[in-house]
């Protein structure tokens, strides 16, 4: 006997990983340099070289027994410290080492702070669409209800009327992802000034703090003098969930961490919460080495001028066939608008000219497609006449 739920989720695999699988299929079927893989958000820049020469100095001069030790299961303290002292800078917060849970990554921050802040089944958690397909299954794996509202289609930005709308006194907490993933859009000021203000209202309303957790693994990953505001600097009751998988282009070694505002209501236990929900879902003591090499490299940031230039060529190429494309500030993202309504039937006539373009419906809104341009500029252009015959087969 196993778990049903668990058991269907294990059975069938986000509609990203199938494309990729797939992909791989097919790759080895015709080669690699004959498929175009837009599946997956596997970053394609190298870290930068400190990481390198962080880790072979730690492997060096380290004693290697407490190089590889357990931590305390919140993370090490000097590591905190200093991840504490660089956001204190950066966004001239007042922060203390004991505000901050080391963790495998975004994932794992998302699914503590979902886990800690859900306290009856059923509690509702809120973002807005397009959406990181993942949100869904790590709310409704903790007992939580998962709803989205939607965003201005013309520029992605979060429709604060449409979340006023939505929030009942089940509300626990509301979820942001900028830059984001799939649209790229990166939520301005102005909008997170007004989100901020509704939380805030409707918090007093209900009685009780409603949560803004901020999922933040492209943070860094903006192009041009695009500002990302940081949401503890807007709303008291907030958590970020933060990742240097992307920024540092670190996704399979899993650190990553969980700030929580010191200005939140029982900003203690919700920490203790924190520290209860890692526990009780075995994500103590983050990988050991990974929280010493990032703590080493604050503010660094993998080469983003290689995702700009990828966006460039891709954005200004497409919008020339004729698809509709909407300028992303950040991540390494495209969503383009799907040229028939039914965004799988798309994808899957991309796949004749060997494009693997992930349709939109489990991002929450249909009728587009995400196009992960964190892959070689070499394969972009390549692809270049695949995308045009692609969009010429609509315009017969
Ligand atoms: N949140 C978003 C929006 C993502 O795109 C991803 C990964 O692609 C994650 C969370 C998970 O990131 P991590 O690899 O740090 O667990």
């Amino acid at each position: 006997m196993v778990s049903e739920k668990m058991l269907a989720l294990g059975k069938s695999p986000s509609k990203i990983r199938d494309l990729f699988e797939y992909g791989n299929r097919r790759k080895a079927e015709i080669g690699a340099e004959n498929v175009f893989d837009y599946s997956i958000g596997n970053p394609s820049v190298e870290p930068p070289e400190k990481v390198r020469e962080v880790i072979l100095e730690l492997l060096s001069t380290s004693d290697s027994v407490a190089l590889h030790g357990y931590t305390s299961a919140q993370g090490d303290r000097e590591v905190r410290q200093s991840i504490c002292d660089y956001v204190n800078r950066t966004h001239g917060t007042s922060l203390t080492a004991d505000h901050f849970y080391m963790t495998c990554g975004a994932a794992a921050s998302l699914t503590i702070s979902l886990r800690a802040l859900c306290a009856e089944e059923g509690d509702e958690f809120l973002t807005f669409a397009p959406f990181f397909p993942e949100y869904r299954v790590f709310t409704e794996s903790v007992g939580g209800s998962f709803d989205a509202v939607p965003c201005d289609p013309t520029d992605f930005q979060p429709d604060v009327e449409a979340l006023r709308e939505r929030l009942t006194p089940k509300t626990r907490g509301v979820l942001i992802n900028s830059p984001n993933n799939p649209s790229g859009a990166v939520i301005t000021a102005g909008t997170l000034t007004k989100l901020c203000d509704v939380l805030r209202e409707k918090s007093e309303e209900f009685g009780h703090p409603i949560v803004l957790i901020a999922d933040e693994p492209y943070r860094e990953l903006v192009y041009g003098d695009v500002e990302v505001p940081y949401p503890m600097n807007y709303y008291d009751d907030t958590i970020v969930c933060y990742s240097y998988s992307k920024s540092l282009s670190l996704p399979g070694e899993r650190i990553g961490y969980i700030a929580v505002s010191d200005r939140m209501k029982d900003e203690r236990d919700v920490y203790f919460a924190i520290c209860g929900a890692g526990r009780s879902l075995g994500y103590v003591c983050a990988p050991s080495l990974m929280q010493r090499v990032v703590s080493r490299c604050q503010g660094m940031t993998s080469d983003v001028s290689i995702y700009r230039k990828n966006r460039d060529i891709l954005a200004g190429a497409l919008t020339k066939y004729g698809f509709r494309v909407v300028q992303p500030d950040g991540a390494f993202y495209l969503f383009v608008e799907a040229m028939e309504p039914s965004a799988e039937a798309f994808a899957e006539r991309a796949k004749e000219y060997e494009l693997l373009l992930v349709p939109s419906d489990s991002f929450g809104l249909p009728g587009f497609v995400r196009i992960s341009y964190c892959v070689s500029t070499e394969m972009i252009e390549r692809s270049l006449p695949a995308f045009e015959k692609l969009a010429k087969s609509y315009q017969k």
